[in-house]
């Protein structure tokens, strides 16, 4: 992709942050504490973020993708959460689907799918987690039997973000062999007959969007729906999760920096011990930390950002870093802030405990941190000169996706 993404100058990446900026400003943050309560899912905000080319942010322009580095996704990740973290975390994995069927997608399923995604007409779900495999996620038993012209899908998917919304999913599936080279990519239809929704979780947050089983009952399409070759889908499938890690990092940063910055603004407020609470240097020292952590889990997201956009062999490694320092650095910022309001920041009212809400399960999806940890230490301890399963072949975007296949959605 580097040979098509747009490298932004200073000005530009100024200009686009601004107008996200002005969007999380007007659209998400003045109705974040009521679709947090109502669970209303934006259609029509996201729509709005498809008209700003939010729809397909590193997706190329040939079908409306705004075509923009890793580098600039993360800062306008990091703009939409501090407007709403849940709705960014959504925005985050319908950029994963357009991008995954951009990238492996043949130019028939690129034309049908793609500009709608990047306009947000339509939303995109991804399909990967089952009831029996999460973070094992190579051991998924959906099944995808070759019927003539036809694949047949039977099987559940667990956790879906967007279930009952999207017009596609990509479905991972078995094909084959047991393992992660026995599953293939598809894109199914959100009104495919034989595909329904099991009834919408009740979370701890992200209530803005919906979270679903989707149940998948001898679901027919034809072998078009293939995306990529047969035997490639959770390559394919963990390609797309480096950028969709280094996303909800950001979206950590950007909850955990507006939480911050609510505390910064409280302890010049508040007023104990007839002084207010920012003269005291516990104070003082606690909202020093917070920003050092911010600050030095923003840099490894850059980094991590800049191994994709690079195409490094380590980018795997380098994205799973970021993943779990941000997470863990954003939601210990945000539960911070939540402390220096005192008894105010456990009330709706003030919006901190919603933003501590959401970005705990940052720590869980995308590959939980415990994995990250592992994808970390199995890159350092691997015998030289061992190939990983996507290093044996794939594209460019595939070999940035790095090694540590075995779990991970
Ligand atoms: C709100 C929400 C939205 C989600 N959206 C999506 C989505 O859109 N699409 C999708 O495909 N999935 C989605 N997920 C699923 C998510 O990716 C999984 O929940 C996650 O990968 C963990 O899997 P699990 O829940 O089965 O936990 P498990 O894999 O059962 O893990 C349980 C615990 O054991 C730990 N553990 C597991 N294996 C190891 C190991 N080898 N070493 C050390 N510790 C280990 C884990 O870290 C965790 O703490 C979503 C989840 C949530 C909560």
């Amino acid at each position: 992709m580097s040979d098509t993404i747009t490298i932004t100058t200073a000005e530009e990446r100024e200009a686009i942050i601004g107008a996200v900026r002005e969007f999380a400003d007007t659209e998400l943050a003045p109705f974040a504490a009521e679709r947090d309560e109502k669970h209303l899912f934006p259609r029509e905000s996201l729509r709005k973020a498809g008209e700003l080319g939010l729809g397909g942010i590193y997706v190329r322009e040939e079908f409306g993708g705004t075509a923009l580095s890793r580098t600039d996704t993360v800062a306008i990740f990091e703009e939409l959460a501090k407007g709403d973290p849940a709705v960014a975390a959504y925005i985050s994995i319908h950029n994963m689907v357009a991008w995954m069927i951009d990238t492996y997608g043949d130019e028939t399923q690129r034309a049908q799918w793609v500009p709608q995604l990047t306009a947000m007409q339509e939303f995109g779900g991804y399909c990967l987690t089952e009831p029996g495999a999460g973070s094992d996620a190579a051991n998924i038993t959906t099944s995808a039997v070759r019927d003539g012209d036809d694949y047949v899908l039977t099987g559940v998917k667990q956790f879906i973000s967007g279930a009952g919304e999207a017009a596609v999913y990509v479905v991972m599936a078995r094909t084959g062999e047991p393992g992660a080279r026995g599953i293939s990519a598809f894109l199914v239809p959100g009104d495919a007959p034989g595909l329904s929704f099991g009834p919408p979780e009740k979370k701890m947050g992200w209530h803005a969007q919906p979270t679903r089983p989707v149940i998948l009952d001898g679901v027919r399409v034809p072998a078009s729906a293939l995306l990529g070759a047969e035997g490639r889908g959770f390559a394919i499938a963990m390609s797309a999760l480096n950028g969709g890690r280094l996303n909800i990092a950001a979206c950590s940063l950007g909850g955990a920096q507006w939480a911050l910055d609510r505390a910064v603004q409280y302890v010049h407020e508040r007023v104990a011990f007839g002084e207010p609470l920012a003269e005291k240097q516990s104070i003082l020292f606690q909202v020093a930390d917070m920003r050092t952590d911010l600050q030095a889990a923003r840099l490894m997201v850059s980094d991590g950002a800049r191994a994709v956009d690079e195409h490094s062999p380590d980018a795997t490694m380098r994205c799973a870093m970021a993943k779990r320092f941000a997470t863990d650095a954003g939601f210990d910022v945000a539960n911070r802030a939540l402390q220096l309001h005192g008894g105010y920041g456990y009330l709706q009212d003030y919006g901190i405990e919603r933003v501590v809400r959401d970005l705990r399960v940052h720590q869980i999806l995308e590959g939980t941190n415990e994995i990250m940890r592992l994808i970390v230490g199995r890159e350092m301890l691997r015998p030289s000169g061992s190939a990983s399963l996507q290093r044996s072949g794939g594209s460019s975007a595939e070999r940035s996706g790095g090694s540590a296949m075995r779990s991970a959605s």
